[in-house]
């Protein structure tokens, strides 16, 4: 394991003319690094790197609470989150890959018509380029980190400059989990800078990107002239299709985990809920008590559902947002504006919005077509089941999508219409990490998950031996 810290280059820094360079040193040693160690580790056996894998993950679980604890601080969200979902899905990546690297077979086809006998073989790539976001720090990197290097790749990975700190603790776990040096590098800095240099890095022959659309569109414009090898997942602005034979109880308790979980920071929040207009009224009011209750405060306090949002900057553009919506005659029924959150002096000033939900937006309205990425959710009748797709697909986005209704036929006819690369009928979010996880349209090139992500990060070889 080789981490590069600010302290390492200090000796650097007098030669640097700016910031610049330096992040350009980091990510030179570091992809250097790797490229030094991916013999060894590529030639260890698929048990040996699954024995690394699971002592990892072992590490995580042993120190779930000083995880939780420092995402929650780092990020905004609330400890409950952190110690609930994202520390034991970062250690749950690690298992998963440990034993998924174990089971993977190949293909085989005889032509004994012509003597041959054709097969594929896998062979990792060799450095792998990762770059996560902000919103779920450690479960993100470790989504990308744990397939790469258990498919025999050594890896640079730059987590978000809002969110390191994770990172930075897992480089520790990193090397009592025996990974060897040069294996996995973390570079800490901004896109722009280390970001950059690592995708435009001639030696990173892959890079595997989760963020917004606008930056995927940097990286992929950056990547061409080396014809690299890209996965990207990027942004949503995710449907909620409820028919009215859905189960309402637990679909009005589900979509509003949907729409506001982790402070509405999930790529796959609900922000688009259009229900049938015969059960319009009472699942708006439903909907809207629910929403009430869904409670916002300090991310310490385990009473709290939603923490704060990660910036005042983002804060700022979030109720932008609601105030756009405002200003096209929309109606604010509960969140922004409409009720004031309980916070002590201390934290008035924090980054907090409480669970926001508007209605009377039109579908072309900004709020209904750009992606908000915090507690807010629209909510619009429709008639018919044609119109509800529609209305679904009508955005550049489609990245998941949740349909509620009774009935197995409809559901199946909608999972088939709705342009989404996840659908979930009657829940959200259960996931088997063994499926496929992406997005199409502007919500991105390629899956991951399982053998999607073994695929993504081997090469795959045809064969042919002549008999
Ligand atoms: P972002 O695109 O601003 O940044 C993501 C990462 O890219 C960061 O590490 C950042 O430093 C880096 N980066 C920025 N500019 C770069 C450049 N020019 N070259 C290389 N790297 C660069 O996204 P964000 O604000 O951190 O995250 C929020 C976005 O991520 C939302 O759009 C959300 O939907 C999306 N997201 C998608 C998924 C998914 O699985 N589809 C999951 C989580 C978040």
């Amino acid at each position: 394991m080789m981490v590069i810290s600010w302290e390492q280059l200090k000796p650097h820094t007098e030669q640097c003319a700016n910031l610049s360079v330096l992040h350009l040193l980091q990510v030179e040693a570091a992809v250097a690094a790797a490229k030094e160690a991916f013999p060894g580790w590529s030639a260890r056996s698929p048990e040996q790197r699954a024995q690394v894998l699971n002592k990892l993950a072992d590490l995580l679980d042993a120190n779930l609470e000083e995880f939780a604890q420092a995402e929650s601080r780092d990020q905004g969200k609330t400890v409950t989150f952190a110690r609930t979902v994202d520390i034991p899905r970062s250690a749950y990546n690690f298992r998963f890959f440990a034993s998924s690297l174990l089971h993977h077979t190949n293909d085989c086809s005889q032509m004994d018509h012509m003597g041959c006998l054709n097969y594929t073989i896998r062979c990792p790539v060799g450095v792998a380029g990762l770059i996560s976001p902000w919103n779920l720090p450690l479960y993100l990197l470790t989504w990308k980190v744990a397939p790469a290097i258990a498919a025999g790749n050594t890896v640079v990975a730059k987590p978000s400059e809002m969110t390191s700190v994770t990172a930075w603790m897992m480089c520790k776990l990193m090397q009592q989990a025996g990974v060897p040096p040069g294996v996995v590098n973390i570079v800490f800095g901004t896109g722009p800078k280390a970001g950059d240099a690592l995708v435009g890095h001639p030696d990173v022959p892959l890079v595997s990107f989760t963020g917004s659309t606008a930056t995927a569109q940097c990286i992929t414009e950056r990547s061409a002239p080396y014809c690299k090898k890209l996965s990207l997942e990027l942004g949503g602005k995710n449907p909620a299709i409820i028919f009215a034979d859905a189960d309402l109880d637990r679909c009005i308790e589900t979509t509003v985990r949907s729409s506001f979980s982790n402070q509405g920071e999930i790529c796959l929040c609900t922000s688009r809920i259009y229900v049938e207009r015969s059960i319009y009224s009472e699942f708006l009011e439903r909907f809207v008590a629910a929403a009430k209750k869904w409670k916002t405060g300090v991310p310490s306090d385990t009473g709290n559902d939603n923490g704060a949002l990660i910036s005042k900057e983002h804060l700022e553009k979030v109720r932008s947002f609601v105030a756009l919506a405002k200003s096209e005659g929309g109606t604010v029924h509960c969140g922004e504006g409409v009720n004031k959150l309980d916070l002590s002096e201390r934290n008035a000033k924090g980054y907090f919005m409480p669970a926001t939900v508007i209605t009377g937006i039109s579908d072309s309205s900004r709020v209904m077509q750009e992606e908000i990425f915090g507690p807010v959710t629209c909510v619009s009748p429709f008639d018919t089941e044609e119109e509800a797709v529609s209305k679904g697909n009508g955005v550049r986005y489609g990245l998941g999508a949740t349909v509620w209704s009774q009935d197995v036929g409809k559901v199946h006819r909608m999972a088939r219409k709705i342009q989404a690369g996840m659908v979930w009928t009657n829940c959200w979010l259960v996931r088997d990490l063994n499926l496929p996880f992406g997005g199409m349209k502007n919500s991105g090139v390629g899956r991951e998950g399982g053998k999607d992500s073994f695929h993504f990060f081997t090469e795959v070889k045809t064969v042919t031996i002549k008999h």
